[in-house]
């Protein structure tokens, strides 16, 4: 099976490396299918194809789409699609819009929990101004000395009903896969077992994705844990759903996980970039 690692992250959203530094991590950890998914964003993606050619790696177009889905935030990543389509760009934008006043009110929030100049402090990390996210706040709570190191951060501050959380109402599912298979790329969910759903609420989440063009699954991701690969596999099967890999790497300095390092796909699994085999450049 193919080494593909199509889920990272760079300057243009969290991440702390540059595409061409990505490309070049990715080809010397031995892959060779390579996307770069920054959240909510397909502005790296020209530098990530040209980085990646320099590389001697292939290349599918990506992006992480933000989502509410049953009160939940769930990420759609997108493989494979035009990135000069501009019903996808006017919607990514429109997802990004909210992010300057949600930053400010988990500024609130922290200043009220002792912790003052997040904002600012934030801001300081991040490079693309459309773009400040919770990793970046954490970021600042680590170099401040409050946690030591940002899983930390998270755990006390900026999940749900910690002092840093603000709830946000991002993409519908409907339109982040709409926006992907309408630029005649392919939609994934991504990390499945991360989310807080009952068995339910996994259920339609799979069943809704599916009915509105959804195809694929990750099933081996930074985010789960071995037994997790098992029971993704056997529901990517079920669903009939192509599977995905990818190592969700933002940073050296923060990321457990390096890119090309995770297990490969089993052999029983349809590789989501088997259905993509037109759109690899
Ligand atoms: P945002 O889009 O601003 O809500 O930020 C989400 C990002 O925060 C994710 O893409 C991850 O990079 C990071 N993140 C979310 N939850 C955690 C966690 N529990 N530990 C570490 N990083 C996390
Ligand atoms: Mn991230
Ligand atoms: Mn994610
Ligand atoms: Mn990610």
């Amino acid at each position: 099976m193919l080494n593909a690692d199509l889920h990272c992250h760079s300057v243009v959203s969290d991440g702390t490396l540059t595409p061409e530094a990505l490309a070049a991590r990715a080809a010397a950890n031995g892959v060779k299918l390579w996307s770069l998914t920054d959240h909510d964003e397909v502005g790296g993606q020209h530098r990530a194809i040209a980085a990646a050619h320099e590389n001697g790696l292939r290349y599918l177009t990506g992006t992480e789409i933000s989502v509410t889905f049953a009160h939940e935030t769930v990420h759609i990543v997108g493989l494979g699609f035009d990135p000069d389509d501009s019903a996808m760009a006017q919607g990514l934008h429109n997802t990004r819009g909210g992010r300057g006043q949600r930053a400010q009110e988990m500024s609130d929030g922290l200043a009220k929990a002792g912790i003052h100049g997040a904002y600012e402090g934030a801001l300081k990390f991040v490079n693309n101004p459309e773009l400040i996210s919770r990793t970046h706040f954490a970021r600042f709570l680590v170099e401040s000395g409050v946690c030591k190191d940002t899983y930390e951060v998270f755990r006390k501050y900026l999940i749900e009903g910690k002092p840093g959380y603000v709830p946000h109402r991002w993409a519908s599912l409907k339109d982040a896969v709409h926006w992907i298979t309408a630029a005649q790329g392919i939609a994934v969910i991504a990390h499945p077992g991360r989310y807080k759903f009952t068995a339910n609420e996994e259920y339609a989440l799979f069943t809704e994705f599916q009915a509105h063009g959804g195809r694929a699954i990750e099933v081996i991701t930074g985010s789960h844990t071995p037994a997790e690969y098992v029971d993704y596999a056997n529901k990517a099967q079920e669903f009939g759903f192509a599977a995905s890999r990818g190592s969700d790497f933002h940073s050296p300095d923060e990321s457990h996980m390096d890119l090309g390092k995770l297990p490969l796909l089993s052999g029983n699994l349809t590789p989501v970039w088997e259905l993509l085999s037109d759109r690899i450049q």
